[in-house]
């Protein structure tokens, strides 16, 4: 694990780090991310002890922040934090880091940051056997980021347990995995991933100002699939839309890319060659 001090307006960065072993107690239970899930969080993918995608997790991290309210993250310091957290995993397994900045013990004022390194544990079997997933109403109308901006819709914050317990309703319902439907009907996204759809020659994804986490791995795959001459577009998808593409995919940064099979218990086609060549592709990036 790394804590990560405050770096104040520039100073020495590298000062600002410090490893720490997985397991000491670190956090002051007084700390606002553990006693009201006030934060923001990344997870970052590491491959070959580096990190993927840096530059497009830093920018969302400093726009969750600024939904929250938080001081803008110090770019250069999580930056350097993050590199000595990757290069510290084996390099010859996929793993993960989880970046996380709360608001910090109550009236410091003082937000509290660290990173936590893991090689992955499992072996991402679904990257070919696919998910099945369940639609599940989430509540919000496509238009909830515009009406209630303090429902925090498209920040990535540490209250997770509401994705966490529609994960446990799609297992109840014999699935693995949910995508949430706006209260007015449209595709949003799963609850730790993007969703993608093949529509014919266009790749598609949700338009994030329905109150969904714009995606790095989703931007990946767009620049994987402009490459390969089909057409890239965010767009408003009724639910339908779901039982009627070519291919749909869930998307994220450790995970990669996992092909749907069964929507609702219907089976839908999976287009597993485009799968391997999304995951190569995803699997290549560069920091
Ligand atoms: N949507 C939600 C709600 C998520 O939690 C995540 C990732 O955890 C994503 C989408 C996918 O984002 P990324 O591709 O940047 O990992």
């Amino acid at each position: 694990m790394i804590d990560v001090l405050p770096a104040g307006a520039a100073g020495d960065v590298a000062a600002t780090v410090r490893p720490v072993e997985a397991g000491v107690p670190t956090l002051d239970v007084r700390d606002l991310g553990a006693s009201r899930g006030d934060g923001v969080f990344e997870t970052i993918g590491v491959i070959g002890g580096h990190p993927q995608a840096l530059d497009a997790h830093l920018a969302r991290l400093a726009g969750s922040a600024a939904l929250l309210d938080l001081p803008a993250p110090h770019e250069e310091q999580w930056r350097h934090a993050v590199r000595i957290a990757a290069a510290s995993l084996p390099a010859d397994r996929q793993g993960g880091l989880k970046v996380v900045i709360t608001r910090g013990i109550e009236g410091t004022g003082t937000p509290t940051g660290w990173i936590v390194a893991a090689p992955a544990s499992g072996d991402f079997a679904e990257r070919e056997t696919g998910v099945r997933v369940v639609t599940l109403d989430r509540g919000y109308s496509s238009d909830v980021a515009r009406r209630a901006p303090w429902l925090l819709a498209g920040a990535k914050t540490l209250s997770y347990a509401v994705n966490m317990a529609a994960q446990r309703e799609a297992r109840r319902r014999g699935a693995d995995d949910v995508v949430f439907l706006s209260s007015d009907g449209y595709v949003m996204e799963a609850p730790t991933a993007t969703v993608i759809l093949r529509l014919g020659d266009r790749i598609v994804t949700p338009r994030t100002d329905i109150g969904v986490l714009p995606g790095t791995s989703q931007l990946s795959v767009f620049a994987f699939a402009a490459g390969l001459g089909l057409r890239t577009e965010e767009a408003l998808l009724p639910a339908a839309a779901l039982l009627k593409a070519d291919a749909c995919w869930l998307v994220s940064s450790v995970r990669l890319a996992a092909p749907v099979t069964h929507v609702d218990g219907t089976a839908v086609p999976v287009d597993l060659e485009l799968t391997r060549a999304m995951n190569a592709a995803l699997l290549a990036r560069e920091e």
